[in-house]
């Protein structure tokens, strides 16, 4: 699903957060962090949330309410700049605390007082107030900074990616740090207001709504405003800039949808518009599946030839590399990208050691889309992925439900991953599985879940123990054995119709 860099960053962070967080977790922190420590002084507030993963993502001693990030580009030199504001509220008396963040900071003032700022670890900003924070006090933090985003190396790595015409940000776990300074972690969601300046002809394509249609402002430039009122984790906010074909409707339901296409895709154009226009469609089919679609808004956007390989699920409008498209239109991976929405943004993952809870039922979702299209059924799907990996395959190594920092975009959480709640199907029976789904997806709603809440739902729902098959699936190493499930994989299944399109989108998603 993106480029890695993070199995070095990952190893370098313990060091860092597990110094500098001892005694001062700072909000609802994840289990394996102390207790707050009661004391009289204010305290820094921690470097990260403490994921298993990624330490030092995201920051303690304060939760966002909302991100003002107003900003100019220049494609021509990847000039950035701008002004970000963040609504927050302390969730302790604070010293100073911490933003994630890469580029230089000009200034930050803290509800109008300018504060000090320094730089610690691999991205984060040190912000020390003038005046001490207090618990529950509301914080208007202005950030002015400015950089080259796709000259900001960590590890030789930028989540910035710079095309002919512009650019994009769409990556996972890590996006935020080139562009706005956040509290990046999936735990602290927040609003979202992002306008853009850039010169005139170039289109701007984010998150949301548009408030009001792009405004021309001297020096022919123009300014393009996107609001998202759903709460949403730092790293699903996006923006693609450079040459697009904008195609905007309403659903049946009321739903604006924005779709965008990159002018540079040519030949595969067409193929990109017979997939994500059928975006609604889709929406409408997995609602009937997940529950109430989420979000506000919907769409697509259709990156250039020279942007991202893989796709992400941006906040209500997915973003697709032109890989999709080589061998004509892919429903598959909108499926799967439409599927996030409910899965991985609205109800989002506690500790990134979860991923599955995105990964598994995403791909999921296609093989759900397989039996719908008419081709071929989840059990027709299961047992040609089954077969397709044999026993010895370093493929049954990768434990989907803790593949590891460095492996959690592996092949085996999105296909053993889809197989695993495949087996839960079978062992609790259709009527129970699709009230699972829903209830799921309405527990969690714009929060965040963890692999132990899953099991325990579908636990109370099937009235079955279900530990055996979350162990043997997801926790432990092998090929399970699944001669001794409901239904038996044959000893050489055919391909069904939609492997192609599944085995060729998780080539590009997964790595
Ligand atoms: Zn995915």
């Amino acid at each position: 699903m993106r480029r890695m860099f993070t199995a070095a960053t990952a190893a370098l962070t313990l060091t860092t957060a597990g110094t500098m967080l001892a005694g001062t977790p700072g909000q609802a922190a994840p289990s394996g962090w102390g207790r707050p420590v009661v004391t009289a002084a204010p305290q820094p507030g921690a470097p990260g949330l403490g994921d298993s993963y990624f330490p030092d993502y995201g920051n303690g001693g304060y939760d966002v309410g909302h991100y003002d990030v107003r900003l100019r580009y220049d494609p021509a030199s990847d000039q950035l700049s701008g002004t970000t504001t963040i609504l927050a509220t302390a969730t302790q008396d604070l010293s100073a605390f911490n933003l994630d963040f890469l580029l230089d900071v000009e200034s930050v003032r803290v509800n109008g007082w300018a504060a000090s700022t320094s730089t610690a670890g691999t991205h984060e900003l040190v912000v020390t107030p003038a005046r001490t924070v207090t618990r529950g006090q509301q914080l208007t933090i202005v950030v002015r900074y400015a950089g080259i985003p796709s000259e900001t190396l960590v590890g030789g790595y930028t989540g910035w990616t710079r095309t002919d015409d512009g650019a994009m940000v769409v990556n996972e776990p890590e996006a935020a740090w080139w562009w706005f300074p956040s509290n990046d972690h999936p735990l602290d969601k927040a609003t979202f207001d992002i306008s853009v300046s850039v010169p005139t002809g170039v289109e701007v394509i984010s998150n949301g709504v548009q408030p009001r249609p792009p405004a021309a402002e001297a020096g022919n430039r123009t300014r393009w405003i996107w609001r998202t009122t759903s709460p949403t984790a730092p790293y699903l906010a996006f923006l693609a800039i450079g040459q697009y074909d904008i195609v905007t409707d309403t659903t049946p339901g009321g739903q604006p949808v924005v779709n965008a296409y990159s002018t540079s895709l040519g030949a595969l154009g067409p193929a990109a518009r017979a997939s994500i226009e059928r975006t609604a469609e889709i929406i409408d089919w997995e609602s009937g599946i997940f529950g109430p679609y989420p979000f506000e808004a919907q769409g697509g956007v259709a990156g250039p030839v020279d942007g991202i390989g893989f796709a992400l699920e941006t906040q209500t409008r997915p973003v697709y590399g032109p890989g999709f498209w080589r061998r004509g239109a892919n429903t598959y991976v909108v499926a799967h990208e439409l599927a996030h929405q409910w899965f991985g943004d609205s109800v989002s993952v506690a500790d990134w050691r979860n991923i599955w809870l995105n990964e598994g039922f995403a791909s999921y979702a296609e093989w759900l889309w397989s039996e719908e299209q008419g081709e071929g059924t989840a059990q027709e799907v299961f047992d040609f992925a089954y077969a397709s990996y044999p026993a010895d395959d370093e493929f049954w190594q990768v434990l989907p439900g803790d593949p590891g920092a460095a492996r959690i975009f592996d092949g085996a959480v999105y296909d053993r991953g889809a197989m695993t709640l495949h087996q839960l199907r079978l062992a609790v029976g259709d009527d129970a599985f699709f009230e699972i789904l829903p209830a799921w997806t309405a527990e969690h709603r714009y929060g965040n879940g963890t692999i132990e809440q899953f099991q325990a739902l579908a636990e109370q729902i099937s009235g079955l123990d279900l530990d055996d098959l979350f162990t043997t699936w997801l926790f432990t190493a092998g090929r399970p054995d699944v001669a001794t499930t409901a239904r038996k994989a044959t000893a050489a299944p055919t391909a069904p119709k939609s492997w192609a399109k599944i085995s060729e989108s998780h080539d590009l998603l997964s790595h």
